[in-house]
């Protein structure tokens, strides 16, 4: 046995290394059990060009979903790790409200993964603002925790000040589609001393779920007002709404 072998494992029985998701004991570090990686439901190609949703079969390179030809995003496009179930709903929620700052960054790594079409080393990373009473109540913001470890796995400047949350808003949780849309029109500033700048820069946005996409929609009209040439954004995971991704268009969700 050699020394680091030794070492390995005498750390492991000092700090045993868990699933990130269910906290059974694994061998590898950062990453789930067997088990919880066979439940993740990860995204992967074929998807659509512009919201990053998954295609049944391959219909070639830069094709839209059906969604995003009715109803095309005010961002450049959507990219995310997974669907917002499971093991990928555990961690969002874990981070967001049991506190495990910790997962921020194995699952900013597997955003920069996931983003790496959009991640062009000059990009600047915003995350989705809080306000900033709420960031007293809660801490921190989750957000940005991932979009520094975005940064920290893909390049691109973090700028975790950049984009401000000027208004205080309800919660979004519970509230219609519509009313989504005007409870967050107006929330968001770029600081000032900062519009110099995001002038001709591209931005990715980070978030930790996209849902209807109101709040996302809102930041990307305030950047691309302010003076951004462009906006993608970057999720850890996708919460498809019933009934609004049918591939036969039905409603929209992200508009
Ligand atoms: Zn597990």
């Amino acid at each position: 046995m050699t020394l680091k072998v030794a070492a390995r494992l005498a750390l492991d029985f000092l700090l045993p290394v868990r699933c990130l998701s269910c906290d059974r004991r694994v061998s590898s570090e950062h990453g789930l059990c067997a088990s919880c990686w066979q439940k993740m439901p990860f995204y992967e190609k074929p998807w659509c060009y512009r919201l990053g949703t998954p295609f049944s079969y391959d219909m070639g390179a830069e094709v839209w979903s059906p969604r995003a030809i009715a109803s095309p995003p005010e961002f450049g496009r959507l990219r995310s790790v997974a669907a917002f179930e499971g093991p990928a709903r555990d961690l969002v929620h874990g981070l967001k409200f049991g506190g495990r700052r910790d997962l921020a960054g194995p699952m900013g790594s597997w955003m920069a993964r996931a983003g790496q079409e959009l991640l062009t080393g000059e990009s600047l990373i915003v995350p989705v603002p809080l306000h900033w009473s709420r960031l007293i109540a809660r801490r921190f913001n989750q957000s940005a925790d991932l979009a520094r470890a975005v940064a920290g796995a893909g390049g691109g400047r973090f700028e975790p000040m950049l984009l401000r949350r000027s208004r205080r808003t309800r919660r979004q949780v519970g509230l219609s589609s519509a009313d989504r849309r005007k409870n967050v029109r107006t929330a968001f500033t770029v600081s000032d001393d900062r519009l110099a700048d995001l002038q001709g820069r591209h931005v990715i946005l980070i978030d930790d779920v996209i849902t209807t996409g109101s709040t996302v929609t809102a930041c990307c009209r305030t950047l691309l007002g302010a003076g951004a040439e462009s906006v993608d954004v970057l999720t850890f995971a996708h919460a498809d709404v019933a009934g609004e991704a049918s591939p036969s268009g039905g409603k929209t969700s992200l508009s």
